[in-house]
C-alpha cells in the first residue's frame, strides 16, 4: 500500500494523483511503467487533514519536488474564490519541475504571487526567465518578500520542510501557523 496526495480540486468525477518515479522504487516504477489507460486499482477513500484551515488569511504554499502535490490541489481550490495566495516552488531544475505550465497559467489569469527556486539549474535555465532565484528557499528571501502573518503550508523532503520550518520559526512564524504534510511515516 502506498499514499497518494490528490493534485487536483474536488470534484465530482475523478481523483487525479501525481507519481514521481523513484529510482528502486516498487509501486511508483509500477504505476509509471505497467499501469494503462483504462486499468482499475483498488484504492482507499481520500482522507488526511493537511486542508486550508481559513478561507481568508493569506497563505504562503512552499513545496519542495514532488510535494507540489497537495499544494497544487490547494492553490486550484482557493485560487477559485481568492488571489491573496503565494506559492513557492523548490525543485532542482528544469528537468524536475512539475507542473510549471499550470501553475504560471493559474498564476497569471488569478494575479497569484508565483516564485520559483532552482537549487541545481541546467546550462539551458535562464534565471529571470525560467525561473526566479538559484539556490534554495532561503531566511532573507522569506524576510523580504513574504507576508509573515500568513498561514504556511509546506510539503517536500524531510530535509527541506525541517529547514523551511527552521526558518520560519526563527523569523518569528508562531507554530500554529505553519502546517505540513510528510511524504514518509
Ligand atoms: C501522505 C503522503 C502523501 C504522498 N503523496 C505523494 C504524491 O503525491 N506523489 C508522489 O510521487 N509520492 C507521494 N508520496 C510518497 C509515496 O507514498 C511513495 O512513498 C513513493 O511513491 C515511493 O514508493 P515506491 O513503492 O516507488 O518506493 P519504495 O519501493 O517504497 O522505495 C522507497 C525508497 O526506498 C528505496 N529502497 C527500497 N527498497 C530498498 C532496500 N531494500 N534497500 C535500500 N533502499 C531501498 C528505494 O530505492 C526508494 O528510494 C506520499 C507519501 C505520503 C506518506
Amino acid at each position: 500500500m502506498r499514499t497518494y496526495s490528490l493534485s487536483m480540486f474536488p470534484n465530482d468525477d475523478t481523483y487525479r494523483i501525481s507519481v514521481k518515479k523513484i529510482d528502486g522504487g516498487l509501486i511508483s516504477t509500477y504505476l509509471h511503467e505497467n499501469l494503462n489507460i483504462g486499468d482499475s486499482i483498488e484504492a482507499m477513500i481520500p482522507m488526511g487533514v493537511f486542508t486550508v484551515k481559513d478561507k481568508k488569511n493569506d497563505i504562503v504554499l512552499i513545496s519542495g519536488g514532488i510535494g507540489v502535490t497537495p499544494l497544487l490541489a490547494m492553490l486550484y481550490e482557493e485560487s477559485s474564490t481568492r488571489n491573496n495566495i503565494h506559492f513557492i516552488q523548490a525543485v532542482q531544475n528544469s528537468s524536475l519541475h512539475p507542473f510549471k505550465n499550470d501553475i504560471e497559467s493559474i498564476a497569471k489569469i488569478k494575479g497569484i504571487k508565483n516564485t520559483v527556486f532552482y537549487s541545481n539549474p541546467l546550462d539551458s535555465d535562464k534565471e529571470g526567465i525560467d525561473y526566479n532565484f538559484t539556490g534554495y528557499v532561503n531566511k532573507n528571501y522569506l524576510k523580504d518578500n513574504v507576508n509573515l502573518d500568513s498561514d504556511f503550508y509546506l510539503c517536500g523532503p524531510p530535509v527541506f520542510m525541517k529547514a523551511v520550518e527552521s526558518t520560519l520559526l526563527e523569523l518569528g512564524v508562531d507554530s500554529s501557523k505553519i502546517n505540513y504534510e510528510l511524504f514518509s511515516k
